[in-house]
């Protein structure tokens, strides 16, 4: 098994690569299979040697990446970040902030009645919602599966911190 000197080479069922998906395992071939897996994460993929690229296999996503000779490039279809899509993305976050911020600030609720932290709160909300709207399809777009990531991460923490594990 060579240790990932994989760089400017083909795709090969032979090789180790690292893992497109935890960017921390390494993924080999599984005997008798045209299949990788990673010891990190315990993804399986599926290989296609002549597109060269790789499939996710155990996993509802339809995750995908080409490998260029050098790294994993996700598969995705080539929509650009114009500066048209960056503008709308922080209208998108700013403008309802704002319409909620100026009517709070111009309609000011009585102080020491129960409800006069709502305006304030409500703002600050609108802001989050909307920023985590633009961040999913952030996540979406470059495919980079935070789920998974922090699945595999908590799997491999409960491993070394589980008791079973320490007393060997
Ligand atoms: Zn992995």
């Amino acid at each position: 098994m060579s240790n990932c000197d994989n760089v400017n080479k083909n795709l090969s069922i032979e090789e180790v690569y690292t893992c497109p998906v935890c960017y921390h395992g390494q993924i080999s071939a599984i005997t008798l299979m045209d299949a990788f897996s990673c010891n990190f994460c315990n993804h399986i993929f599926t290989v296609d040697l002549v597109k060269q690229s790789l499939k996710i296999a155990d996993s509802s996503s339809p995750l995908s990446w080409r490998w260029n000779g050098k790294k994993w490039k996700a598969n995705r279809t080539q929509v650009k970040w114009s500066w048209v899509i960056k503008l709308l993305a922080v209208g998108f976050v700013l403008l309802p902030t704002t319409l909620i911020g100026l009517s709070a600030y111009f309609f000011p609720p009585i102080p020491g009645t129960p409800l006069c932290w709502l305006p304030i709160f409500w703002t600050g909300l609108t802001f989050l919602s909307h920023l985590t709207i633009i961040v999913n399809i952030v996540i979406d777009y470059y495919q980079f599966p935070v789920k998974l990531y922090f699945k595999a991460l908590g799997r491999n923490l409960w491993f070394w911190i589980s008791p079973q594990n320490s007393s060997i």
